[in-house]
C-alpha cells in the first residue's frame, strides 16, 4: 500500500511537470506568433538537431515548398532562397543560414541581421535571434524571421539623395561632391579639377530678377552635367560657385579640348527674360597626376587662384594651375 502510494505521488508529480512544460511552451510559441506579425515568416530551430518549427510563412512560400523536406532547416532554407532570392544576394543569404556558424555569431550579441533583394518582394532583412543555450553555455534554440524592408530602403534612398543634391539644381552639394572627391584623390585616381563661377552675376539678378537669376544657375549645373561623363562629380559649391572632378584627365591637352567643349555649349544657354544676354564664366583648374599626392583644399586653393587670374579675363576663360608663374616647382 505504502509502495502504490508513492507510485501515485510519482505520477501526479510527473503529470504536473509535463503540464508545467506544455504550458510554458505553449506561452513561448503564442508569444513567437505575436511577435511574427511584423514578418513575412518565422521559424524556431534546434540548432543541434537542424530541425524546426514553422510559426509563421507566406502562402506563397508555402506553395512552392510544399514537395519539400519538411524536418530539416537548412535543407528547407537552401531551396526556398534558391526560389525567392535574387542571384545576385543567393550566396550572402546561404552563409548567413549556416547553422553551423551560428553559435560563434551570436556569442556576444543577441540577433545578427543581413539584408538581401528578394524575387517577389524586393528588399527584405532575414535575422536569428537567440532563445536559449544549453547547460553548457551552447546556443540552442534560435529564431529564424526574414521582414520586408522595401519601403523603408525606398525612404533611406530618398533621404540619402536629399542629403547629398544641391535641391536647387539637382547636381551634388559642397559636402557629397568633396566626399567623393576625396574617395577619387584617396585612391591616387589623377584627374582635372575646376572651379567655376559665373561673372557678373550679381548684375544678372540685379536687372533681371532673382528667380532669372536662379534659372542661370540651373542651366549652367545641367550644361556642366551633361558635359561629362558618369564618373565625373559635378557639384555646386554655393552661390554661383562650382566646381567639377574629371578622373583620369591628367592632361593639359585633353583639358583645354574639354574647355573648349564646355565653353561652346555654355555659349549656348538662352534665357528669354535676358534678351540674348550671353552668361559667361571663368574658370581655374588644377591637373593632379597619380603619382601626385593632394588633398581637396590643396587643389582648391590651386584651382582658386588660377580662377582669380582668369577672371581678370573677359568672357568665358578658363587658366590651369601650373601655367601661373606662382605654380609648384616640385609634385604636389
Ligand atoms: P564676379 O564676376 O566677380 O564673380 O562677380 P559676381 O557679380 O558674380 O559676384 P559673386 O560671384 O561674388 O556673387 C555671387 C552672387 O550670387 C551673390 C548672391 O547675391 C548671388 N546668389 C547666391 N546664391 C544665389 C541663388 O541661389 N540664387 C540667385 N539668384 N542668386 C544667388
Ligand atoms: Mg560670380
Amino acid at each position: 500500500m505504502f509502495l502504490d502510494m508513492i507510485g501515485t505521488m510519482l505520477i501526479s508529480l510527473l503529470k504536473i511537470r509535463n503540464t508545467f512544460q506544455k504550458e510554458q511552451y505553449n506561452a513561448s510559441m503564442s508569444s513567437y506568433s505575436a511577435l511574427s506579425e511584423i514578418y513575412l515568416c518565422m521559424h524556431l530551430i534546434d540548432i543541434k538537431t537542424g530541425k524546426y518549427e514553422q510559426i509563421k510563412n507566406v502562402k506563397h512560400v508555402e506553395k512552392e515548398c510544399e514537395e519539400l523536406d519538411q524536418e530539416n532547416f537548412s535543407k528547407r532554407v537552401y531551396t526556398t532562397m534558391k526560389y525567392f532570392c535574387t542571384e545576385m544576394y543567393l550566396s550572402s543569404v546561404l552563409e548567413f543560414v549556416d547553422l553551423s556558424t551560428l553559435d560563434r555569431r551570436l556569442m556576444e550579441t543577441n540577433t545578427i541581421v543581413h539584408e538581401f533583394i528578394g524575387t517577389v518582394s524586393g528588399w527584405c532583412r532575414e535575422r536569428f535571434i537567440k532563445v536559449d543555450s544549453d547547460e553548457k553555455g551552447r546556443l540552442w534554440h534560435v529564431l529564424y524571421c526574414v521582414e520586408v524592408i522595401d519601403e523603408q530602403k525606398r525612404r533611406e534612398k530618398k533621404l540619402l539623395y536629399l542629403s547629398e543634391t544641391d535641391s536647387m539644381t539637382g547636381i551634388n552639394n559642397r559636402g557629397s561632391g568633396e566626399r567623393k572627391i576625396t574617395e577619387f584623390l584617396e585612391k591616387k585616381k589623377g584627374g582635372l579639377f575646376c572651379l567655376l563661377d559665373c561673372d557678373k552675376f550679381k548684375k544678372i539678378n540685379d536687372t533681371y530678377g532673382h528667380a532669372v537669376g536662379d534659372t542661370v544657375l540651373i542651366k549652367l549645373a545641367a550644361v556642366l552635367q551633361r558635359a561629362c561623363r558618369e564618373n565625373d562629380i559635378v557639384m555646386r559649391l554655393g552661390g554661383d560657385e562650382f566646381a567639377m572632378y574629371l578622373p583620369g584627365m591628367p592632361d593639359k591637352a585633353q583639358a583645354e579640348s574639354f574647355f573648349k567643349r564646355l565653353f561652346t555649349q555654355i555659349d549656348k544657354i538662352s534665357i528669354s527674360e535676358m534678351q540674348g544676354e550671353k552668361i559667361n564664366v571663368s574658370l581655374g583648374a588644377s591637373l593632379y597626376s597619380d603619382k601626385d599626392r593632394a588633398t581637396f583644399d590643396t587643389l582648391y586653393h590651386e584651382a582658386d587662384a588660377a580662377m582669380y587670374e582668369s577672371k581678370k579675363i573677359v568672357g568665358n576663360h578658363a587658366i590651369i594651375y601650373s601655367d601661373l608663374p606662382q605654380a609648384r616647382q616640385t609634385p604636389l
